[in-house]
């Protein structure tokens, strides 16, 4: 099975940048891409498909992203701003997402923010009272690094009102000190686990794998291709592999495996699309939540320094064993304080500039200021980061970090001094549209419309290749995707503009008309391709 792809403009991300006018696909790989008249005259039996002028560009990686929890949240009442723009609208929606959801299962919404809320602050647990008294509810934030419950769901959960703070978190309160429903980091990633557990468990035999695909299918209309998952557990995993076997992943999932799940999943090369050989860590909170771990004090509630999950010599064994027997490490880290722990453990397993053959990862690396920025590009630390955060929560960086938010996700410096930025969106944080991530890659432009950190803006080929060679090289895959070259599997999207010609205020309107994996179209917007 030959194909021939022309009548394209292809950007191939290659590092030779020799102009292409054809693509030939067999077996599922590029086998050749150059002139027109020469990519047909090697395949003369091939079927031959024009593009009528659309532009051809690398498959899309997300380097980071949770896709089970995309595909569990795409069922969630969308409580996101502008959406739902005060508590009132939040509420009329869980009411709404009341009426469809099964006993037994918690009323769920998400996406909210409350610094675009009209009252500017979360919705207690009072109101989700108002709007679904009597049966758990609950709300997440788009963070996820905090969420809402009722009074129901509190009780589930086995929270009560004079219950001490958790370790690793906290709870909201009211003046009087009880409980106000809000719920903050560790405990919140209790609760996420637990429920995502739950209703997996309830969809029984064959459902999970259909979550899986579910995400998938979002992603694909992205023109993403591949996805690190950044939560990979045993359940998840199970989820993930019945998919796979079931022919409908959509993308090749590479599992970042959560690191006291690393006993209990498989790890390796599974097939194709599936592959389990990085560990994930949490060394700290989020940035919009202040929780990120940093050097002072948050100048706005819930104040403090953030939170440490690990004490650095804990951290230091952890990377040293997963070191010692062969795991990729990636470790969230979003606060300076966060982010030198992290360096710190790394320097015992790395030499500065030595390499780092396994390539761990920082993961974020929001306040990477200069000097810590210049030791991780020592080391050779990859970085997973997220341009998208800068218009979706950049607002709340600002008022976060104060002065120092111009300092945030210093693409072009940390660039600049040697590090390796893969792009990625943290979805369901954020949308997984990587075309919004490139264009926040180049603009830095907040919801408010601040820009942050105007030095720091790349070039748009440089935002594509954040999402392109750059992420490819996270997972350890620059041989087999990242760019269209001969030999690499047939990866690709069709666009319909040049991301590297449009205004880049436009490059999230680009319409994404096919997304193939391995020479098969898994999203498509009209029928450019046969056999779909
Ligand atoms: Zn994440």
């Amino acid at each position: 099975m030959e194909l021939v792809v022309e009548d394209a403009v292809f950007v191939t991300m290659a590092a030779d940048a020799a102009p292409a006018g054809a693509m030939l696909i067999r077996d599922g790989r590029i086998a050749d891409i150059g002139p027109a008249e020469a990519v047909r005259t090697a395949a003369p039996g091939a079927e031959v498909v024009g593009l009528g002028g659309a532009t051809v560009i690398p498959g899309l990686i997300d380097a980071h992203c949770h896709v089970a929890d995309v595909g569990y949240l795409a069922a969630a009442a969308d409580c996101s701003q502008p959406a739902a723009p005060d508590i009132a609208a939040i509420q009329a929606r869980l009411r709404q997402a009341a009426d469809r959801t099964p006993e037994g299962s918690w009323v769920t919404g998400g996406g909210y923010a409350e610094y675009k809320l009209r009252e500017a602050r979360h919705p207690t647990r009072a109101e989700l009272d108002q709007a679904v008294p009597g049966r758990p509810a609950v709300l997440y934030h788009t963070s996820l690094h905090a969420c809402v419950l009722n009074t129901a769901a509190l009780r589930e959960a086995g929270l009560a009102d004079g219950q001490p703070g958790p370790p690793g978190g906290a709870f909201g309160r009211d003046s009087q000190g009880r409980l106000d429903g809000v719920v903050y980091e560790a405990p919140m990633f209790a609760l996420f686990a637990q429920n995502l557990r739950r209703d997996i468990a309830r969809m029984g035999a064959g459902a999970d794998g259909g979550l899986i695909q579910a995400a998938g299918r979002r992603l694909a209309a992205f023109g993403l291709t591949a996805a690190c998952d950044a939560d990979m557990r045993r359940d998840t995993f199970a989820a993930f592999a019945e998919a796979d076997a079931g022919g409908l992943l959509s993308q090749r999932i590479y599992g970042l495996v959560v690191h006291d799940q690393v006993g209990a999943v498989r790890q390796g090369r599974h097939s194709g699309q599936l592959a389990t050989e990085a560990v994930k860590i949490w060394a700290d909170g989020g940035m919009s939540s202040r929780t990120a771990a940093i050097h002072g004090t948050y100048p706005v509630p819930p104040h403090g320094s953030g939170i440490l999950y690990f004490e650095r010599d804990e951290l230091t064994e952890m990377v040293r064993d997963l070191d010692t027997r062969g795991f990729q490490v990636c470790i969230h880290a979003q606060g300076d304080r966060a982010i030198e722990t992290v360096l710190d453990a790394y320097a015992t397993v790395l030499t500065p500039g030595a390499g780092n053959p396994r390539r761990h990862r920082i993961e974020h690396g929001g306040a990477m200021y200069p000097p810590l920025a210049a030791r991780a590009a020592a080391l050779g630390i990859v970085v997973a980061s997220q341009p998208g955060f800068l218009s979706a929560l950049g607002d709340g960086f600002a008022a976060a970090f104060g002065d120092r938010s111009d300092q945030l996700y210093s693409f072009a410096s940390w660039q600049r001094a040697g590090i390796t930025v893969a792009g990625s969106s943290d979805a369901p944080v954020i949308t997984a549209d990587p075309l919004i991530g490139i264009r926040d890659a180049i603009l830095r432009r907040t919801g408010d419309g601040r820009v942050l950190g105007p030095a720091e803006g790349l070039s748009a080929r440089g935002a594509l290749a954040l999402y392109t060679t750059r992420a490819a090289f996270a997972c350890h895959r620059e041989s087999e995707i990242g760019s269209l070259e001969p030999g690499k599997l047939a990866d690709f999207v069709v666009l319909d503009q040049n991301p590297l010609e449009a205004e880049p205020e436009q490059i999230p309107g680009i319409a994404v008309l096919a997304t193939v994996l391995g020479g098969t179209p898994v999203h498509q917007a009209g029928d450019i391709f046969p056999g779909s």
